[in-house]
C-alpha cells in the first residue's frame, strides 16, 4: 500500500547552515527576521515548539521561554543545533514529521514555524497538526514565502514568468519549495482555528542590487520600517504572521518527563514507555531510538 503521508523535504546531511546562512551573504535576511521575531514573540512563556528548527539559528531568540523544543526532520541538522546550543535542560531535540507531530494535544503555549511551510505539499494538514498540540490562547508565529511579491508581479506582467502571482493556489518554485498567496494562508489559518492578529512583511530588499549598493544596517532599518505596513498590503517575498489558537480544545498538564509529553505518532497513544535509549508504544509496538539525547520519531 502506498504511504498516505505527503513527501517531506529533508535537510539530512545538508550544510545549509554554513553554505546558506554563515557564508551565503544572508546577514540581511537573518537580521530582518530577528526584527520581525522580536516584534511578534511573547516576552516570556513556558514551552515553545520550534517547527523546522534546522541547526538552531533562531533558537537563542526564544530565550524568554523556559523551554524550547526543536523539531526538525533531519537528525544531522539537530546534531548541529545541539553543538551550537549545548545540551541544556532548556532545549529538547526531536526528529520528526510535522504531519504527525509526536506530542500530546494542548501541550505548548507557543510555536514558531519559519522558512518551513515553504516545504509543505499539504500546508493545511501541517497547520491542523500544529493547532492540535497548542493550548487555547497559544501564540503561533508563522512565516511563509509569498508568491504575491513585487518581483513576481513585475515578471508576470512583463511576461517573463508563466505562473500568476494573483491566484490562490501554491506555486512549486523548485521541487518541494512552495510559495503561497497571503489570502490562501489566511484562509487556512482561520480553518485551522487560528485567529490572525498581526502580519509583518519581511525581506523587501533582498535583491543583490540593494545589498551591493547600500550598507547592511541601513537596509535592515529600511526593512524594519516597511515591515509595519504588513497588515495593509503584502508585496514582500516573506511574510510573518502572529495568530492565537482559538476554540475549546484540551490543555495538557505541564510535565518535563517524556511520558505525558510525547504521543505515539502511529496510533496516538500517550502511554509510552521509556528506557535510557528508547521510547516505545505498548499499544502498537513501535519503538523509537533516542540518539545522543535526540528523540528520533521518524520511523513511525
Ligand atoms: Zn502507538
Amino acid at each position: 500500500m502506498a504511504d498516505p503521508r505527503p513527501p517531506v523535504c529533508s535537510y539530512e546531511g545538508s550544510d545549509y547552515q554554513t553554505s546558506f546562512w554563515d557564508q551565503g551573504g544572508r546577514s540581511y535576511e537573518d537580521q530582518v527576521e530577528a526584527v520581525a521575531l522580536r516584534r511578534l514573540l511573547p516576552i516570556s512563556g513556558k514551552l515553545l515548539l520550534e517547527l523546522g528548527a534546522g541547526a538552531g539559528r533562531n533558537s537563542p531568540r526564544y530565550a524568554g521561554f523556559e523551554r524550547v523544543v526543536l523539531l526538525d526532520y533531519s537528525l544531522t541538522q539537530l546534531q548541529q543545533a545541539m553543538k551550537r546550543l549545548g545540551q541544556s535542560p532548556c532545549y529538547t531535540y526531536v526528529a520528526g514529521d510535522i504531519y504527525r507531530l509526536p506530542f500530546v494535544a494542548g501541550l505548548f503555549d507557543a510555536a514558531t514555524m519559519i522558512r518551513t511551510l515553504h516545504h509543505m505539499v499539504d500546508a493545511p494538514l501541517a497547520l491542523r497538526g500544529v493547532r492540535r498540540v497548542l493550548r487555547p490562547g497559544a501564540a503561533f508565529i508563522l512565516e511563509y514565502a509569498s508568491k504575491h511579491n513585487l518581483k513576481a508581479i513585475l515578471r508576470y506582467l512583463l511576461r517573463r514568468q508563466a505562473w500568476s502571482p494573483f491566484t490562490l493556489e501554491p506555486v512549486e518554485i523548485t521541487e518541494l519549495n512552495f510559495d503561497f498567496h497571503p489570502r490562501a494562508v489566511r484562509g487556512w489559518l482561520a480553518e485551522c482555528s487560528f485567529a490572525l492578529q498581526r502580519q509583518l512583511t519581511v525581506s523587501h530588499f533582498r535583491l543583490g542590487m540593494f545589498k551591493r549598493l547600500l550598507p547592511l544596517s541601513f537596509l535592515v532599518w529600511l526593512d524594519s520600517l516597511a515591515q509595519l505596513t504588513g497588515d495593509w498590503w503584502q508585496l514582500s517575498p516573506s511574510v510573518f504572521t502572529l495568530s492565537r489558537a482559538v476554540g475549546d480544545t484540551p490543555t495538557a498538564p505541564p510535565t518535563i518527563t517524556p511520558v505525558g509529553f510525547f504521543q505515539c505518532p502511529s496510533c496516538g497513544s500517550a502511554d509510552l514507555a521509556e528506557t535510557p535509549d528508547t521510547l516505545s508504544c505498548p499499544t502498537c509496538a513501535h519503538t523509537w531510538p533516542v540518539v545522543d539525547g535526540i528523540y528520533d520519531f521518524r520511523s513511525a
